[in-house]
């Protein structure tokens, strides 16, 4: 089974797009039935958007710890209040009351307490979830706004459905990653046998690329990069594609500015189901060829095999 995971340095480079294109043009080849997919990006999952994916089972997620005082036992002293850092405790009507997306779960007003009233409770920060999509099984979860722990909530989604894959003996595991380079992309990166970073010719998405591949070389993961919206500055592309060149990886694609990606997400549809002939479809199932012959060979190209 290999693991393939898109990754992007920043949210908005089409990163959903070219991961629910991926799942399609996968049904078509070599990993026809055999593909797992996998949304590792929590706090904004998109794939089940484009998928419309038959909801099987959700389960809550529970994550960090929230402190809760009872009202019973509490003298109203205030000492709470004056040692929570986070300004999470406050006074209300005569009551101490905690603001659990505040609450950092420190415990240190549980300590302050003299009357023992606050204990510390497991919160549900999130779901998780399993469905069935045109394309295969998709392991996908929301983390609710504002909490944290979402990198364990990537491990969670991501051990399920690489234990499904395993399960029912599947070639392919598909993970669309979280952007950035923070605790969530690790967790996804982690144990990954090829990762392909979609970038876009700005500025910023050149400087996000070099922290992505950074991360991604730190962990030992062979990393390729494709340039999405490439024609819209090509200075920018070629910048890309020196800079990778120079660190030997291998750019294994270019996909046009196209609003046809946008009318299929409308439409609920990857963009090369939804029109194979339009320029990004084109664009995108080169790009799958070159990864699925990377995949198969079990290493990962170099410019100059490109
Ligand atoms: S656990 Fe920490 S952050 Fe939460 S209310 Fe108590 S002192 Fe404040
Ligand atoms: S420190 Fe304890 S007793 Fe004092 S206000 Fe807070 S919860 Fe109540």
């Amino acid at each position: 089974m290999k693991q393939l995971v898109i990754l992007s340095g920043k949210g908005g480079t089409g990163k959903t797009s070219v991961t629910a294109a991926f799942a399609h043009l996968a049904s078509l080849g070599p990993f026809a039935g055999q593909v797992v997919l996998a949304d590792a990006d929590v706090d904004a999952a998109n794939l089940g958007l484009v998928l419309k994916p038959r909801l099987l089972q959700a389960e809550e997620f529970r994550g960090g710890q929230v402190a809760l005082i009872d009202q019973d036992v509490c003298i109203r002293c205030g000492d709470c209040e004056s040692v929570c850092r986070f300004a999470a405790i406050t006074e209300c009507a005569g009551d101490y009351v905690v603001d659990p997306i505040a609450c950092d779960g420190c415990a240190a007003c549980v300590y302050q307490c003299p009357t023992g009233s606050i204990a510390m409770h497991e919160q549900v920060v999130g779901n998780f979830f399993v469905s069935d999509s045109r394309y295969g099984p998709l392991y996908h979860a929301d983390l609710f706004p504002g909490q944290e722990n979402s990198g364990k909530l990537v491990t969670l989604v991501k051990q399920r459905a690489r234990a499904r894959a395993l399960d029912d003996n599947r070639l392919l595991l598909l993970v669309d990653g979280p952007p950035g380079i923070g605790c969530p992309v690790i967790s996804a990166v982690s144990g990954a046998d090829l990762a392909l970073v979609v970038t876009e010719p700005t500025v910023a998405g050149i400087h996000d690329l070099i922290r992505t591949l950074d991360t991604v070389r730190h962990f030992g993961v062979g990393a390729l990069v494709c340039i999405n919206k490439a024609d819209l500055y090509p200075a920018g592309a070629q910048a890309i594609e020196e800079q990778c060149r120079a660190s030997g990886i291998a750019t294994v694609g270019s996909i046009p500015f196209d609003l046809t990606i946008v009318d299929a997400m409308v439409a609920g549809e990857a963009v090369t189901a939804f029109r194979p002939v339009c320029p990004a479809a084109v664009a995108i199932s080169t790009v799958w060829e070159r990864i699925t012959a990377a995949l198969m060979n079990l290493e990962t190209p170099t410019n100059q095999d490109i």
